[in-house]
């Protein structure tokens, strides 16, 4: 790849009328309609695994009482990260981690041992207060969602528990053509929680390591002072290291907000928290495979998968028919009835790095019969693949997207 010509996220997003930004929300991403196909795209896809998986999906409030993060503990360690506001005298917080709220729900109920892991799954809107001469596109924001989710866990579930992990992770980005690799990062001089269940805790993250038969290295005292952790790297197509997903466990968190739950002898005990996002920040993981693509996302994640050209305007109802079969095929599809002649249509098509285009003058128009369209059909890469039965093309291209998945 030419490294001259390789285009960031902002311009990608700019060309492909993604997304903007604007002077009035520094930090804050504006999705046009084709980048929240994107990420519609990838939650829908996310939501759709975690649910084989057990998981509960929740939703809970961007703002509340301060108290609530003095009380977790990330008030001494992030207040300087946080926006905080006065509202009827009393001090509230946007929340900068989905965490704390998670493990209010976790409380309302008594939770027996049987009952554990219990999975909390949150796509929520949080505020971190970046220093605006850091803020830069999609990657430093300050309102962003994480595919976040918390995992109650009794400490003799962990190693099971991160192996699921390990192995739901790496199947997500090896279907996006990445190989990930993981770095055990473990106890910190200054770490809090039992030294004894930090020894096991460590065991047991790298006997899943070693289960998962993945690639990993250890990260030696870089843990959390909370918990150790499990960060996930990626190298994109220019070689550049992305650390994305993350596994963490947390020992802090259900001490200091009192989690329990009632093991077999009948005594109260505490959970361990596992935190846990697979994407990471949704904005930034779209500029990093924006950039990786180079805008040419595949099929399945593009926000236009076809786009329908009608050579003149004579076969404009037919083309319409087209496009309305292949949307009502759940294909994400475009018209272009401009007056623009073909090669124009074709050359615009492949700019905005649409996977197929349909193309139909007359001479398709002449072939169909009365209910089956035909098409030529050709690719962003410029191979043309022929006429085509409209039909067994969006079964073939549904199929194409449901196995990238
Ligand atoms: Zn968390």
């Amino acid at each position: 790849m030419n490294k001259a010509n390789l285009k960031d996220h902002r311009q990608i997003g700019q060309e492909l009328d993604l997304f903007s930004v604007h002077e009035v929300a520094p930090g804050a991403i504006f999705w046009h309609h084709k980048g929240w196909a994107i990420y519609k795209t990838l939650t829908e896809f996310i939501r759709s695994e975690i649910e084989k998986e057990g998981y509960q999906e929740v939703s809970t409030p961007v703002m509340v009482k301060s108290e609530l993060f003095k009380r977790s503990g990330h008030w001494d360690f992030y207040n300087e990260n946080m926006f905080n506001l006065l509202v009827d005298d009393e001090e509230y917080s946007l929340k900068p981690m989905n965490c704390p709220e998670a493990a209010l729900i976790y409380s309302t109920k008594t939770r027996s041992y049987h009952d554990l892991p219990i999975r909390l799954a949150e796509f929520g809107i949080l505020n971190r207060n970046e220093l605006s001469g850091v803020l830069g596109g999609a990657f430093r924001v300050r309102q962003f969602v994480i595919d976040d989710a918390h995992h109650f866990i009794r400490p003799d579930q962990i190693q099971n528990e991160i192996l699921d992990l390990l192995s739901l992770t790496s199947d997500f980005y090896r279907k996006l053509g990445f190989e990930p690799h993981f770095y055990l990062a473990t106890k910190p001089d200054k770490a809090m929680g039992d030294p004894k269940l930090w020894e096991e805790a460590e065991r047991d993250l790298e006997n899943a390591l070693k289960a998962a038969k993945v690639n990993y290295d250890i990260k030696k005292k870089d843990g959390a002072f909370y918990g150790p952790k499990i960060d996930i790297h990626i190298l994109d197509s220019q070689d550049r290291d992305w650390q994305l997903a993350t596994i963490q466990l947390d020992f802090q968190i259900p001490e200091r907000m009192e989690l329990e739950y009632i093991d077999s002898d009948g005594k109260p005990k505490r959970p361990v928290i596992v935190h846990r996002a697979i994407l990471g920040s949704l904005e930034r993981f779209i500029g990093v495979i924006l950039e990786h693509y180079q805008g040419a996302l595949p099929l399945w994640l593009s926000p236009i998968q076809v786009a329908v050209l009608p050579v003149s305007e004579k076969v404009e109802e037919y083309a319409r028919g087209v496009f309305e079969q292949l949307k009502n095929g759940g294909i994400r599809v475009e018209l272009d009835s401009s007056d623009k002649p073909i090669g124009a249509k074709i050359r615009e098509a492949t700019l905005q790095k649409i996977p197929f285009m349909c193309i139909m003058g007359t001479k398709e128009v002449e072939i169909s019969r009365k209910e089956d369209f035909f098409v030529s059909v050709r690719s962003r890469e410029g191979e043309d693949l022929g006429i085509q039965e409209l039909e067994s093309l969006v079964s073939k291209l549904k199929e194409d997207i449901e196995k990238a998945k």
